[in-house]
C-alpha cells in the first residue's frame, strides 16, 4: 500500500488507464460479437455495463459531490484574497481586464479548433449504453429548445432568482449562476471591511478543507480510472480513441497557439516590449511543475520564484497578483472547456449550435474557468457547466465526462501549463504598470 501511494498520482492514473484499457479490450475480442436484426452486438457490452459502469459512475458521482461546495468557497476565498478594491484602483481593473480578455482570446482559439478539427464527429452516442440511450432520445427536443434560447436570455441566465434552488438544481447545481452569486459574495465581503472578517476566515478554512477532500477523492482516480475504461473500451472499442486523440491533438495545438501569439507576442512584445525567448526562458521551471503537478496552486511557489529572479517583477506584485491569478485566471481551462462543448455538440445527435450558442459558450466557458480551482481535474468538473448553457441533459453530460476522464490528465497537465503561463505573463504586464519590473532582469541574456 505505502509503496502504491509513493507512486505519483498521474503515474497510477496513467497505470489505471493502460490496465483499464487492456481488460476492457480483452473481453470485447474475447468474448466475441453476433449479429441480431442486422446489428454487431458484441457480449463484452452487457457485461461491461454491469460491472465496470457502476463503479465508473460511482467515482463520477463522488467527483460531482464535490462541485456546488468546492466552487462556492474557493471562489468566495479567491475574491476576498485580492484585497479591498478601492485599494485596487485602476491597476486592478486593469489586471481583472487584462485576464478577461486573455481569457476570451483563449475560448475562441479553442472554439475555432474545435470547429476545425471536429474531435467529437462521429461518435455514436446513440450506441450508447443501456438506459442511457433512451435518456439522449428523449432529451434532444429538450436541448434544442434550450438552444434556440437566445444570447442575452442565456446571458442573464446566469442571475438566480433563488440560489438554494440553483445549489440543488440537477446533480451538479448550476454551475454558472452559482458562481455569478459567489463573485458578488466575495465583493461584497470585501466592501464589508472588517465586519466580514470571520466569516472570510471561516470560508477560507472550509476552502482549505474542501481542496483536501478533492485531493483525497483523486487518490481514488487510478481506480475510477480504470473502471471507465474498461467500460468504455468492452461497450464501445477502439474507435473512440480517434476521437479522444483528436481531443488532445486540438487542445495541445490551442494551448500552443495560445501562449505563442497571446501570451508571448501580445502581452510580452506586443504591450509591454520586451523579448520573448528571455520570457519562455525565465518560466520553463514553473511550466515543467505545472506540467507534471497538474495544479497552479500547487505551482505557485515556484512561479513566483520564476518571476521574482528571471523576469524580474517585484516581490509585492509577484506575491499579490500571482496569488489571484493561479486562482482566477485559467486560460488553458477555458480552452478546454470551449473544446469539451463543441466535442458534446459534435457527439450528440440533434444539438445544432447557433451562433447565440456560441457566444454563450464562450462566456460560460469563461466563467467556468474562473470558477474552477486550481488543482488537478478541476477543469473537468466544470464541464458540466458549459454542457448545460447547450442543452446537453445531465445523463448525457455523465456519459460524456465518464468518456474524457480517463484522458483528463494528460489534458489537464498541458491546460495547467497553459493557465500558470498566463499568469506570468499577466504579472509582468502589472509590474511593468506599476513600475515595479526590474527591465534588466527580464532583458538579461537576450537576444531578441
Ligand atoms: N488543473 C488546472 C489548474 O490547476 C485546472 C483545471 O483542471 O483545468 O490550473
Amino acid at each position: 500500500m505505502k509503496a502504491w501511494t509513493e507512486i505519483t498520482l498521474w503515474k497510477r492514473v496513467m497505470l489505471g488507464l493502460v490496465l483499464g484499457l487492456t481488460v476492457g479490450l480483452a473481453l470485447r475480442y474475447g468474448m466475441g460479437s453476433e449479429m441480431v436484426n442486422g446489428d454487431r452486438v458484441w457480449a463484452s457490452a452487457a457485461f461491461g455495463e454491469a460491472w465496470f459502469q457502476p463503479v465508473g459512475q460511482a467515482f463520477v458521482d463522488l467527483i460531482k459531490m464535490l462541485v456546488v461546495p468546492l466552487i462556492i468557497v474557493t471562489l468566495i476565498s479567491g475574491v476576498t484574497s485580492m484585497g479591498d478594491p478601492s485599494k485596487l484602483g485602476s491597476l486592478g481593473i486593469r489586471t481583472i481586464a487584462l485576464y478577461l480578455v486573455t481569457t476570451a482570446f483563449a475560448v475562441t482559439i479553442g472554439l475555432v479548433m474545435g470547429t476545425l478539427l471536429q474531435p467529437g464527429a462521429g461518435i455514436d452516442f446513440s450506441g450508447a449504453a443501456g438506459s442511457a440511450v433512451n435518456e439522449v432520445g428523449g432529451r434532444v427536443e429538450a436541448g434544442a429548445d434550450a438552444a434556440s434560447a437566445s444570447f442575452l436570455d442565456k446571458l442573464f441566465a446566469v442571475i438566480p432568482d433563488n440560489i438554494f434552488i440553483a445549489m440543488t438544481d440537477g446533480a451538479t447545481g448550476d454551475v454558472l449562476q452559482i458562481i455569478f452569486f459567489s463573485l458578488l459574495f466575495g465583493a461584497a465581503c470585501l466592501v464589508a471591511g472588517e465586519r466580514s472578517q470571520p466569516l472570510v476566515q471561516v470560508i477560507d478554512s472550509a476552502a482549505e478543507v474542501m481542496l483536501k477532500l478533492t485531493v483525497m477523492i483523486m487518490e481514488l482516480a487510478p481506480i475510477g480510472v480504470f473502471f471507465l475504461m474498461a467500460w468504455v473500451m468492452s461497450t464501445r472499442g477502439l474507435g473512440v480513441l480517434d476521437n479522444l486523440a483528436m481531443l488532445a491533438v486540438a487542445l495541445y495545438l490551442s494551448c500552443f497557439i495560445h501562449m505563442f501569439f497571446v501570451h508571448g507576442l501580445g502581452i510580452v512584445k506586443g504591450v509591454l516590449g520586451l523579448p520573448l525567448n528571455r520570457f519562455f526562458s525565465g518560466i520553463r521551471d514553473a511550466q515543467a511543475v505545472a506540467f507534471s503537478t497538474s495544479s497552479s496552486a500547487g505551482t505557485l511557489p515556484v512561479t513566483i520564484k520564476n518571476a521574482t529572479e528571471n523576469l524580474g517583477v517585484k516581490k509585492s506584485v509577484a506575491s499579490s497578483v500571482l496569488p489571484v491569478g493561479a486562482t482566477i485566471n485559467m486560460d488553458g481551462t477555458a480552452i478546454y472547456l470551449g473544446l469539451v462543448a463543441l466535442f458534446a455538440a459534435q457527439a450528440i445527435p440533434g444539438i445544432e449550435l447557433t451562433f447565440a450558442d456560441y457566444l454563450a459558450v464562450a462566456v460560460g466557458a469563461t466563467a467556468a474557468s474562473i470558477g474552477a480551482a486550481a488543482i488537478p481535474s478541476a477543469g473537468l468538473l466544470l464541464a458540466y457547466a458549459v454542457l448545460s448553457v447547450i442543452g446537453v441533459s445531465e445523463e448525457q453530460a455523465l456519459l460524456i465526462i465518464a468518456f474524457i476522464f480517463p484522458f483528463d490528465r494528460l489534458l489537464d497537465m498541458m491546460r495547467t501549463v497553459t493557465n500558470v503561463t498566463g499568469d506570468a505573463a499577466v504579472a509582468s504586464a502589472v509590474a511593468k504598470w506599476e513600475g515595479e519590473l526590474d527591465e534588466d532582469v527580464f532583458r538579461e541574456k537576450s537576444t531578441i
